[in-house]
């Protein structure tokens, strides 16, 4: 007996000491030497992660027991700072994972991800459903008025605490423990969602062998498809078109091949509801239960209510409101543009009734009939690296501020590139990233603005923001570089407004560093309006080969072929709105409740028209079912109405760099991020509350 327990202790110490050593060699465990603290991307293996997750959750969990058993009286040092700068290491970690679940996936990333989501969902579930942890937090709640705190303290206080009330810490244990299930099924939930969905976009490939039915399709196009092709010995010396955004985009606008435009767009129409095992119709059936229940027992009628207490709109009829004013201008726009499609598809030839699948094709006869302006035309000025000088010149003029290329930084990826943001007294400001290719199967779909670190303040010292953003554009083929379409340009300068939002923050607290779904588009969103600006274009949309400068003919062209298809675009994106907002506005959901009748019903009665399928249908709405944007996909028009409005008070000026108004903004808007109501901030810079005309007049609706 006596044996057996020594053998196991010394066991025990060799597990012990196993696992040090484990942690010593862990990259992500240790400390980064590397320049700005720049994760060490090339040295973290997979097997890295589980191990660096399990002992980050074991710190966070150690730092709230010790918030919670302080014996001194909670305080907003002991426990809301306490507690704000709590979970720094976790924080440290997840974005280095999550950025490589989204930027260079496989399968065993994939499978990786889905065994940690149930242990961080559970992680902070209970630390959100603390009940020591709450009182503490309560008790300094409730004494607010007398601490002398400044704003942005009470704002960090208050929004604190009604973080822990929305999570639940107010109810009671049986229904603490209910609602830790059901935030678990939804974590899971939203990651089945979102691989069902990388699954669906990559295994569709049309097959063209067929030279014939390549017609109508740019050289840059077939080169494309022809490269792909290439990488499986399957498909070799044939050419294929996928599912991506770049792919299959280009294709519906270009191929003469109707048969094969209706292909490939129902299959970008069905991802997720081909009844396989990828198939997301069950799942969003569950999401809704689930976030309708949870809804409830947090006091809310539906689950948009709960989301919108905390967002600028405060209610969903403020949503309807704003989407309702809209949709019969753009209706009305849209029906005008078919009946232009009707005309051109005509005259072209087509016998038959104009379907969703010819939209897109006669779109682009049209408009190089009206504006005779094409895609191909204009590509050639729009070589990624001259849009990125153009973006940094903007930012340069309005805000004083550098960019400078980095060599020899750890990168997320081998395609990204890292730049040093400065003040313009050469102050550090942070790391900008930017890995801009499409990486099929790899990267997911879309753009977006991520980072890994957060603007704050630690021990009097600004911490620096380190900051990325992604896209999948088109990518240089053989030896010709990147040249963007105006919408990938236009992308390019909405995900860098993200980025610029995080460089330029200003906040002393985590709690306070972020800003509202709806509002958080605001400084994407009016980067947008400098993107054509003449003056800018002069700037930066050079030929690629040439180096001329973009003619004054095109310009113009760009400038007034703009509002063009504004019908369709508005249309197609209020038509996701508001599809998202019928979703989270139910009370309840039936058993036998669904997914294709109800989206069929909610588009339907808005008189949408057979040609325009909703930028997203259920299935692949990934901004709603994932999570981030779950009845807020409307944030984006909202914020239209405030960029469209914050805009003009440069247009006012005569001058669309006016540093004073920048200043304004970059101080009371972009410093600020969360550390006021998002209504207050904006009439601070603007002195008045936006109205809706300047986003009318740019879209030409009105
Ligand atoms: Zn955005």
């Amino acid at each position: 007996m006596k044996k057996l327990l020594l053998l196991l202790i010394a066991a025990g110490a060799v597990t012990v000491s196993c696992q040090q050593k484990n942690e010593a060699s862990n990259p992500l465990l240790a400390e980064w030497e590397t320049p700005y603290g720049i994760p060490p991307f090339e040295d973290i293996k997979l097997e890295h992660y589980m191990p660096a997750y399990l002992k980050a959750m074991e710190i966070h969990k150690a730092e709230i027991d010790s918030i919670v058993n302080n014996p001194q009286d909670p305080t907003f040092e002991n426990t809301i700072v306490a507690y704000d700068i709590s979970g720094s290491l976790l924080d440290k970690i997840s974005p280095v994972f999550s950025s490589l679940n989204s930027v260079n996936s496989n399968k065993e990333v994939m499978a990786l991800a889905k065994e940690l989501s149930p242990l961080t969902s559970k992680h902070y579930n209970e630390i959100s459903l603390n009940p020591g942890l709450f009182l503490r937090i309560k008790s300094v709640y409730d004494k607010r008025d007398s601490l002398g705190l400044d704003a942005e303290q009470m704002r960090l206080l208050t929004e604190m605490y009604k973080g822990f009330e929305r999570s639940g810490a107010n109810l009671p244990d049986d229904k603490k423990e209910e609602l830790k299930k059901i935030n678990g099924q939804i974590s899971d939930l939203h990651l089945a969602f979102g691989q069902n969905l990388v699954t669906e976009t990559a295994d569709f490939k049309l097959i063209i062998d067929n030279q014939e039915d390549l017609s109508g399709l740019s050289e840059a196009m077939i080169n494309a498809a022809s490269e792909r092709a290439a990488s499986d010995s399957a498909t070799k010396g044939k050419w294929v078109f996928g599912l991506d955004n770049p792919s299959v985009m280009p294709f519906l606008q270009q191929a003469d091949n109707r048969e094969l435009r209706k292909t490939i767009l129902l299959a970008y129409l069905n991802r997720g509801n081909n009844n396989n095992e990828s198939d997301n119709k069950e799942i969003i059936k569950k999401l809704l239960d689930l976030k309708t229940q949870k809804a409830k027992m947090l006091g809310f009628e539906t689950f948009a209510d709960y989301q919108l207490e905390e967002r600028m709109a405060k209610r969903p009829d403020a949503v309807y409101n704003l989407l309702d004013r809209l949709w019969k201008p753009a209706i009305v726009s849209a029906v005008r543009e078919l009946e232009d499609m009707k005309s051109i598809a005509a005259e072209e030839g087509l016998k038959d009734v104009l379907e969703a699948w010819d939209w897109r094709y006669y779109f682009e006869k049209s408009l190089s009939k009206k504006f005779n302006l094409t895609d191909s035309q204009l590509r050639p000025y729009f070589k990624l690296e001259n849009v990125r000088e153009g973006i940094f010149y903007v930012a340069n003029q309005l805000y004083g501020i550098s960019f400078t290329l980095m060599e020899n930084v750890p990168l997320p990826h081998p395609e990204a590139v890292a730049f040093e943001c400065k003040e313009a007294d050469g102050t550090h400001l942070g790391i900008l990233f930017m890995d801009m290719f499409a990486r099929p199967g790899a990267k997911r779909g879309g753009a977006w603005c991520t980072g890994y670190r957060s603007q704050t303040y630690r021990d009097g010292q600004r911490v620096a923001p380190l900051v990325s953003i992604v896209g999948n554009f088109t990518r240089p083929v053989g030896n010709d570089p990147a040249l963007l379409s105006l919408d990938e340009t236009e992308t390019m300068f909405h995900e860098f407004g993200h980025a610029l939002a995080s460089l330029l923050k200003n906040v002393h607290y985590y709690g306070v560093g972020g800003m509202t779904r709806d509002f958080v588009e605001l400084p994407s969103q009016i980067m947008e309006h400098w993107v054509f600006e003449p003056q800018v274009l002069k700037v930066y949309a050079k030929h690629y080969q040439t180096g001329e400068d973009i003619p004054q003919e095109l310009i113009d062209k760009i400038v007034n072929s703009g509002k063009y298809g504004q019908g369709f675009a508005t249309t197609e994106y209020l038509a996701a709105s508001l599809l998202d907002m019928d979703y989270h506005t139910l009370k309840e959901i039936p058993a036998g409740f669904d997914i294709l009748s109800f989206e069929k019903q909610a588009l339907d009665k808005r008189g949408l028209l057979p040609q325009i399928p909703p930028r997203y249908r259920s299935t692949y709405f990934n901004h709603i079912f994932t999570g981030g944007y779950t009845a807020g996909y409307y944030s984006y028009i909202w914020a239209e109405v405030l960029d469209s409005d914050a805009y003009q008070a440069f247009v006012e000026t005569g001058d669309i760099f006016n540093k004073d108004v920048a200043a304004k903004f970059r101080n009371e808007v972009l410093a600020r991020a969360g550390q006021d109501e998002a209504m207050k901030l904006y009439v601070n810079f603007r002195g008045k509350e936006p109205g809706i005309d300047a986003l009318l007049k740019n879209r030409g609706l009105n």
